[in-house]
């Protein structure tokens, strides 16, 4: 469809319509907005299983130190096995 029937197309179309279709289209962004959390939340569940395992089975956590990028520098610990930063 070029630009010009588009325009006219909505040329046609009622102020009622075009809420309508926000309405609908912020519902669908809702929706996936919700599965983006519910997704998130299976991520930081799994990842706290991943350090748990590294802790617990695996015998500890293998930590050693990283220097931040930046003006600032400042040092933190990771454990080069599952991740963890402390
Ligand atoms: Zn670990």
């Amino acid at each position: 469809m070029s630009k010009y029937e588009l325009e006219k197309k909505y040329k046609d179309i009622s102020i009622c319509e075009y809420n309508n279709r926000i309405t609908r289209l912020r519902k669908e962004k809702m929706k996936l907005m919700q599965e983006t959390q519910m997704i998130q939340m299976k991520i930081e569940k799994v990842q706290r299983y991943k350090v748990e395992f590294c802790e617990k089975v695996l015998g500890g956590h293998t930590l050693r130190e990283e220097v931040e990028s930046g003006i600032y520098g400042e040092t933190f610990k990771v454990c080069s096995t599952c991740g963890l930063e402390v």
